[in-house]
């Protein structure tokens, strides 16, 4: 049996497409984009296009588009640079309790540095309420940080709502949108957010390579100093190869999104139908506002994920464990507590995020080997005393 890959929440596979139009600039067109002579030029060009290119994919200008490494530094940029940018008006900042590393580590930073963050609870289902951001909102509030997608539960927020709310009390918004960019519809100008993260090598485009996208006219200040690449707010020789992959895997997926959408919903609801027939199987996240082909759950007298995802692993099918684990350390996903899950269920939750390259066969094989490893570990774990094995990573993506 071939590999079964079902953790395209963490990374994807480069699209032959993206390949084959980056290809040229490693060999041929390698020029630096900074220099004079015409060869650099060609890089250059390429790199002004793919501005525009992405502009158009996220409902944007081309002069709002920023080329970073990926979604983390876009994160960071857009959180440190906002808090920096308006520091003098205050030192309040608001977010979510579900937020990835990438914020969550960040504004841990900040609150070291002075600053305060109010982290507000999603209700079971993951959601915020504009209500919720209303009450939290201070007269020193300078940035409200919310992610479009959460990466462990699948769960899509209505950020244009929280935006809105945002933009009343003249606050500015950020949105950790790495997950929802090139799997639903995303237009920065019609949610009306200031700050958008996005991480190309989550949508079929190469790894290092991410968009930041800041409404016009807020300008952040720099988040690297030196040559004065990106309108000098992101020094460093730029990523051509990278650029022309990202933006051509956004192309691809935005011109196919639709389509994708209905194929990944389709074989994720199979799924979902057929995981829930295992008892003490639960499933996790907001079933109808839920990022395509995402299926989250979390087991019922299972020690830890991590024993699923070895299991899993062993019969060559990837998928994620939802919470950080090792043979001496056991750690509940923050993300599933925050939720309300007990203690046992926050670290027994699993992800299977689908991809267009698997079918009904997959899925339904997944299933299967799903219920025979639930079971065997249920059995050990009843036989003899609970042991930890190995070392998985949480879900960082
Ligand atoms: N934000 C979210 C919601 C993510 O899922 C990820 C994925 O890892 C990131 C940020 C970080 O993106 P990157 O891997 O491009 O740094």
């Amino acid at each position: 049996m071939r590999r079964i890959y079902m953790d395209h929440a963490a990374t994807t596979a480069v699209s032959d497409g993206a390949l084959q139009e980056m290809l040229p600039y490693f060999s041929t067109d390698y020029g630096n984009p900074s220099a004079v002579y015409s060869y650099g030029q060609t890089g250059k060009n390429a790199v002004e296009k793919c501005r525009e290119r992405v502009a158009k994919c996220i409902g944007a200008f081309k002069t709002e588009i920023y080329f970073t490494s990926c979604g983390t530094e876009s994160d960071n940029w857009a959180i440190r640079g906002a808090a920096r940018l308006r520091r003098a008006k205050g030192k309040h900042i608001i977010s979510t309790e579900i937020e990835h590393n990438a914020v969550r580590r960040t504004l841990q930073q900040l609150e070291e540095d002075g600053y305060e963050v109010t982290y507000l609870k999603p209700d079971h289902l993951g959601q915020i309420t504009p209500e919720q951001l209303e009450e939290a909102i201070r007269p020193d509030t300078i940035l409200v940080t919310i992610m479009m997608a959460n990466n462990v539960v699948g769960t899509v927020l209505d950020i244009k709502k929280l935006a809105a709310v945002a933009r009343k009390h003249r606050v500015l918004f950020h949105t950790d949108a790495v997950q929802a960019v090139g799997h639903i519809p995303v237009n920065a100008h019609d949610l009306g957010v200031d700050f958008l993260s996005i991480s190309g090598h989550k949508f079929n485009g190469p790894k290092g390579s991410g968009v930041l996208f800041c409404r016009i006219p807020t300008r952040l200040p720099a988040y690297m100093t030196g040559g004065g690449q990106e309108k000098e707010g992101r020094s460093g020789t730029e990523n051509v190869p990278g650029i022309v992959g990202l933006t051509h895997a956004l192309e691809e997926n935005t011109a196919a999104m639709q389509e994708n959408m209905a194929y990944l919903n389709g074989l994720a609801d199979r799924m979902t139908k057929r995981i829930l027939e295992i008892p003490g199987v639960l499933e996790t996240g907001d079933p109808v506002n839920r990022l395509p082909g995402f299926c989250s759950f979390t087991v019922e007298g299972i020690q830890h994920s991590v024993l699923v995802v070895n299991e899993m692993n062993a019969r060559d099918i990837c998928i994620s464990s939802g919470s950080a684990c090792s043979a001496s350390s056991q750690e509940a996903n923050h993300v599933l507590l925050a939720l309300g899950y007990d203690k046992q269920l926050a670290g027994a939750t699993l992800r299977l995020t689908l991809g267009m390259d698997n079918t009904e066969e997959d899925a339904d094989y997944a299933v299967e080997m799903l219920k025979t490893s639930i079971e065997k570990i249920r059995g050990e774990q009843v036989s003899r005393a609970p042991r930890l094995e190995g070392r998985v990573a949480d879900i960082k993506s």
